[in-house]
């Protein structure tokens, strides 16, 4: 770390809070797949924010919805109408085949947000009694770190030392639809899942476990609620998770990539007798459905309209496959990917997913662990097939095999 970076660097951690442990290096600028640190070296993104840069940092389209927006109208709160929100929330509507949009920014709310329509409509619809409705989830599920959120997840340094939590959830073992059929009650709202899970490795459940959990909401009549916030809007090669098994939930939650890495733009989608029961003064947010979210939003939509990005994650993602099952067996003990997606897990004898970030990082390839021994990829979706080559070169010669 150069002498300008270790200077930054010093100064962030003297007063922002250290609730995360970043990579060293301090980045100033970036254009589509390639961001600049303050020395001015460049680096191949294969992390997008966790994939809310699926179109590319800055891409042009995005940034001139944004910069025009910029100039007219940013924000009036839902006290009063603006000219933007109305498009954008037709266009994911139907993006989506859905009747209603609510938006709110971050996707912890958009998480929340479903968890109140879901019990809403349980109270309402299906008539459960008062406060007894519960929300079925997985295990090694990653929605958000809000205090209900984390309540529910099995990680401990999600949860531990910030409870007591919310009542009213149940955790099953992730890709077991006979055990989120055996956990349904005459109370259960919703089944809550990642179609692939995100956080916990690029974790693909097995075929059949979406069509699986559609057929038992529908037959229990319980909400089936899909945390697309990481792996829809084109991640996997499919607008959405879901549809790599043809199914349709009853809610999408939407976030990161919606934004179009601009501003935080998340969404609760979702047809009216669902989220059609929450009222007037029930629910909202201050920045929720703004202008200029709005405006950055709908350019988004259609983008992904076009199957441009969607054909391009597909395309590529089969390139990428090839080339990590390469490594299998060389430093790599297993890859899951789905689209331009990938967990690569790494053999603890060349090193942990820590030292193998920081050795991609020295050779100009951004990368981030998870869960210790895990390297998860999601390059931008407008990456060249050559930038993966050169990248996974670069991932082999970080694994020294
Ligand atoms: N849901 C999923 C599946 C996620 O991957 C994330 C973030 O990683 C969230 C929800 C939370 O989104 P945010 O960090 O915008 O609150």
């Amino acid at each position: 770390v150069s002498a300008d970076s270790a200077a930054l660097i010093a100064a962030e951690s003297e007063h922002v809070a250290h609730n995360y442990h970043p990579l060293p290096v301090v980045i100033a600028e970036a254009e589509g797949s390639w961001v600049t640190d303050v020395e001015g070296k460049r680096y191949l993104d294969l992390l997008s924010a966790y994939s809310a840069l699926n179109f590319g940092h800055r891409h042009p389209a995005l940034v001139a919805a944004a910069t025009r927006q910029l100039g007219r109208l940013t924000l009036t709160s839902r006290a009063f109408h603006n000219d933007q929100l109305g498009a954008f929330a037709a266009a994911l509507a139907e993006l989506c085949g859905k009747d209603l949009v609510l938006p709110m920014n971050t996707g912890a709310e958009a998480v929340e947000t479903g968890i109140k329509v879901a019990r809403a409509w349980a109270y309402r619809v299906k008539r459960v009694p008062v406060d007894a409705a519960t929300v079925v989830v997985a295990s090694g599920n990653f929605h958000g770190r809000t205090t209900t959120i984390v309540g529910f997840s099995d990680d401990p340094s999600a949860r531990e030392g910030f409870g007591p939590f919310a009542p009213g959830f149940v955790s099953v073992e992730y890709g077991d639809a006979a055990a989120i059929e055996a956990a349904i009650t005459e109370h259960t709202a919703a089944v809550l899942i990642e179609p692939i899970q995100g956080e916990a490795g690029v974790v693909i459940p097995p075929a059949g476990y979406l069509a699986a959990v559609r057929d038992i909401c529908t037959r229990r009549n319980v909400l089936f609620i899909a945390d697309e916030i990481q792996s829809g809007l084109g991640r996997v090669g499919e607008t959405f998770a879901c549809d790599r098994e043809g199914v349709v939930p009853d809610i999408y939650l939407l976030g990161k990539a919606l934004g179009g890495g601009i501003l935080p733009l998340s969404a609760v989608v979702a047809d009216r007798d669902v989220l059609g029961v929450i009222q007037p003064g029930e629910h909202g947010s201050t920045f929720g459905g703004n202008p200029l979210a709005a405006a950055v939003g709908l350019r988004v939509v259609e983008l992904l309209a076009t199957g441009e990005f969607q054909q391009r994650a597909r395309a590529l993602g089969a390139h990428l496959q090839e080339l990590l099952e390469g490594l299998v067996g060389h430093g790599v003990t297993q890859v899951r990917i789905a689209g331009l997606w990938a967990g690569i897990d790494i053999d603890p004898a060349v090193g942990t997913g820590r030292e193998i970030s920081e050795r991609m990082l020295a050779r100009g390839v951004l990368v981030k662990d998870t869960h210790g021994q895990t390297i998860r990829i999601a390059p931008p979706l407008v990456i060249r097939g050559t930038e993966l080559d050169w990248a996974v070169e670069q991932l082999r010669v970080a694994l020294g095999t």
